[in-house]
This record gives C-alpha cells, sequence and structure tokens, in this order.
C-alpha cells in the first residue's frame, strides 16, 4: 500500500533501516520513483534544498556512496562539503565528537556520516542538532544501500513481499546484510543467508533468516541473489584457506546460476572481487543490475535528503 498524501518520515536522523516501520521504508521508496525521473532529464537539478548546507563526513573509503550523495545534493541544490580523514585534523587525533561539534559551529543541515566504528552516527546524532545520515558505520548498517537494492528488486520484480532473496558471503563484517535483512523482512520478502561458517556472525538466524551452509541449497529457486564482498581489509585471516577455495565453494558461477529462478537478478553493493564472490562473466551478465542499483542509489539518496529535510508525499518541486 502507498502511503497517503502528505505523509512525512516520523525521525529526524536516519541512523539505519531497524527504527524505520514499513510505512516509512514505502514512502522513502515511493518518492525514490520521483527522483529517477529527475535524473533522466537533460536539466538534471531542482531547487529543492536551495540554500542548505550539507556535509559528507567520511572516515572510511568510499566510491559510490560518498559521489552518490554528492551528485544526490548537487542535483538538489544544496552546498555541499566532502570531509575525510586524509588531510583533516582528525589525522592529527581530534576526536570524532570534537570534529563533528567544529563543522556543525559552521551551522550545516545534515551531516553524511561515514565510520569504521558501528555506533558513530548515533553518537552524533545525539551530540550534534543538525539531521545525521548514516552512509555506512561499521559491520552495524548501511541504511541507504538496502533502500537502493530495495528498490531495484522492486523496480525489476514488482513487489517485494514473497519474493525469496538469497545473500550470500562474508556475513560477518557486511553492514550491508543486516540493513537488507531489517528491510526485506518489514516489506514481507523471506531471505536465505550463506557463507563460510567462519564468516556468519552468531545469532544471524535470530533475526529471521534461513541460515545455509552450502551456498548450492541458499540460491535454490530464488528471485534475487546478493553477493556480498569478502572484506580482506576487516578480516585478521584465516578465515578462509585461499581465495581460490573461497570461490571453488561461495563463488557465483553461470553453473551456479541455473539453481535459481530462471528470472533471478544478481546484485551485488560494490566494490567487486571479481573472481573472488563473482565470476566476471555473471558480474557483466544478462542477469546482473549491478549498475542499475548505482543509478538507482542516486535517486534513493536523493529521496532521503528531501524528505529528511522536512518533505512531504505530493508536494515535490518540479
Ligand atoms: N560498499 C559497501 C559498504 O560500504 C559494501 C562493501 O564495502 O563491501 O559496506
Amino acid at each position: 500500500m502507498t502511503p497517503e498524501a502528505g505523509f512525512r518520515l516520523r525521525h529526524k536522523h536516519l541512523l539505519g533501516i531497524e527504527p524505520l516501520d514499513a510505512d516509512e521504508v514505502r514512502l522513502i521508496l515511493d518518492t525514490t520513483e520521483s527522483f529517477l525521473e529527475i535524473s533522466q532529464r537533460p536539466i538534471k537539478k531542482v531547487p529543492t534544498l536551495r540554500g542548505r548546507t550539507i556535509v559528507n563526513f567520511f572516515m572510511e573509503p568510499s566510491t559510490r556512496t560518498r559521489s552518490s550523495f554528492e551528485i544526490a545534493e548537487k542535483r538538489l541544490s544544496a552546498d555541499s562539503l566532502n570531509f575525510s580523514a586524509a588531510g583533516s585534523s582528525v589525522s592529527k587525533g581530534e576526536s570524532l565528537i570534537d570534529t563533528a561539534r567544529n563543522l556543525e559551529a559552521m551551522a550545516p543541515d545534515m551531516i553524511v556520516v561515514r565510520h569504521s566504528a558501528a555506533g558513530a552516527p548515533h553518537l552524533l546524532a545525539r551530540v550534534c542538532r543538525s539531521t545525521i545520515i548514516n552512509a555506512g558505520d561499521g559491520a552495524h548498517e548501511h541504511p541507504t544501500q538496502a533502500l537502493l537494492d530495495a528498490f531495484t528488486m522492486r523496480q525489476k520484480k514488482g513487489r517485494i513481499d514473497g519474493l525469496e532473496v538469497a545473500i550470500v558471503g562474508d556475513l560477518l563484517h557486511s553492514r550491508v546484510v543486516r540493513s537488507n535483512i531489517f528491510l526485506l523482512k518489514k516489506l514481507g520478502a523471506k531471505v536465505r543467508v550463506s557463507g563460510p561458517p567462519t564468516l556468519v556472525p552468531p545469532g544471524l538466524h535470530r533475526l529471521g533468516v534461513e541460515v545455509r551452509t552450502h551456498m548450492e541449497e541458499a540460491l535454490e529457486g530464488v528471485d534475487v541473489v546478493m553477493m556480498l564482498r569478502v572484506q580482506q581489509e576487516r578480516m585478521l585471516g584465516g578465515a578462509f584457506p585461499s581465495l581460490r577455495e573461497y570461490f571453488n565453494l561461495y563463488g557465483l558461477t553461470e553453473e551456479r546460476i541455473k539453481l535459481a529462478h530462471r528470472d533471478v537478478i544478481v546484485m551485488h553493493p560494490g566494490p567487486l572481487n571479481r573472481g573472488v564472490e563473482i565470476a566476471a562473466e555473471v558480474a557483466d551478465g544478462p542477469y546482473s543490475v549491478i549498475l542499475e542499483q548505482v543509478t538507482n542509489g542516486v535517486a534513493v539518496r536523493m529521496a532521503i535528503l528531501y524528505l529528511l529535510s522536512g518533505g512531504v508525499v505530493g508536494e515535490l518541486a518540479a
């Protein structure tokens, strides 16, 4: 059901998917449709956020999320500032809270934050007056990624309710899997996860998903396969014998795709490790919607910036 006209987000911040209710998630997905249209126009700019200032505060590397937020902000006519650890006083030892308070003294309206520590955006939401948007916190949540994933699934499959989704790979270090599970369960999808036992966080089944050790069982008949990156930068080593072994057991190959539904879509949040979690032919093949996820990411972030700045359904500036 689509939210009624006049419905708005009940939250000041976007800290995760977990605190949102199903209507709020649907509101964001529906609002994204309008912003997708704006991104297809020859002149991709609307005055919606003119006069607003947004700080992109990235304390961890990012390609897609950071550029996607920046493009979304520009398309909405906001003024934005990119701030990262390298080249800033963070490298001189300034604390997260001090840095954020100093940025806030320049009166931004929103701060988009990525940090290696789970809970960093929540901390900032407590000490800052600005609206905080979580762009990925440690292995906790990555809400805008889950929203763009859900938007892509709905666009390709026409629904989320009743979809069978397999999420495969490094589940232990993934914030994407947690946000996706929260979202997909709220909207009625069925989720199976699979990965090497050393990369499955204990208690994951308590989030309402089926955990399958063998990837083949997870893929059986599914509508969507989401592959996760092996996050070697967060591993101390020893989670699996070798990358070749990993690919043999958990790599998505053309052969394994045949186990899924014949109209399956293949997703990946990026960056890809070709030949580790996904074969190059699959990443570039007919089932892949990986680049469409990136396109949709801009529209999703425009919708979020609009809604968090007080935007209301049915009142979008042309
Ligand atoms: N880009 C996603 C993230 O920041 C996924 C990944 O890095 O593997 O969580």
